[in-house]
C-alpha cells in the first residue's frame, strides 16, 4: 500500500503497522506511535546510556519512528545521567602557572564584578573590584550591569 507522496509505503501484519523502507534496505519495520516513543528511547538507551549512533541503529533496527535521528538527540541531549558522567573531550588543563608580580605599584592588578547588588539611589547594581597584587590595595568602582565596555 502507498499512502503518501513521500514515497513511504506500509503493510499490516496482525493488526499491527509497518513501515516499508523503500530507500535502503527495504526492510518492514514495526511503526510505534508516539505515546510509546518515550518508553522506547528510555529502553534503548537509559539501560547503558550508550551514545546517539549506537542507541539509533538499536531502535531503527526493527521499529520506525518518523523523524527519529531529531527526537533521539534530543532525548539523549536531556538525560540527566549523560550529562553529569559524561567524558569531558576538550584538552586537559595544563599545570596551574603562578602569576610573578613586580615590585611596582599597579604592575599587575586583578580585577572581579560583584554582580545583582541592590540598586542604590545612583542605580548602580554591581561593582568593579581592582586589587594590587604588590601593594594588596582594594578599589571598588560602583558599576551598572548595563554598562558596556567602552564604558
Ligand atoms: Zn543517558
Amino acid at each position: 500500500m502507498k499512502a503518501s507522496s513521500r514515497e513511504d509505503y506500509f503493510d499490516i501484519k496482525d493488526d499491527l503497522l509497518y513501515h516499508i523502507d523503500q530507500n535502503s534496505d527495504r526492510k518492514s519495520r514495526l511503526m510505534i506511535s508516539k505515546a510509546l516513543e518515550e518508553e522506547i528511547f528510555e529502553l534503548a538507551h537509559r539501560s547503558h546510556h550508550v551514545e546517539f549512533h549506537r542507541t539509533y541503529q538499536h531502535i531503527a533496527e526493527s521499529l520506525y519512528i518518523r523523524k527519529l535521528s531529531i527526537r533521539l538527540r534530543k532525548f539523549i541531549e536531556h538525560c540527566s545521567n549523560c550529562l553529569l558522567y559524561q567524558t569531558r573531550r576538550h584538552q586537559s588543563y595544563e599545570e596551574l602557572q603562578f602569576i610573578r608580580t613586580m615590585n611596582v605599584f599597579f604592575h599587575t592588578i586583578t580585577m572581579n564584578f560583584v554582580m545583582t547588588l541592590s540598586i542604590s539611589q545612583e542605580e548602580y547594581d554591581c561593582m568593579l573590584i581592582i586589587i594590587d597584587k604588590f601593594f594588596k590595595r582594594m578599589m571598588m568602582i560602583s558599576s551598572k550591569t548595563t554598562y558596556t565596555a567602552e564604558q
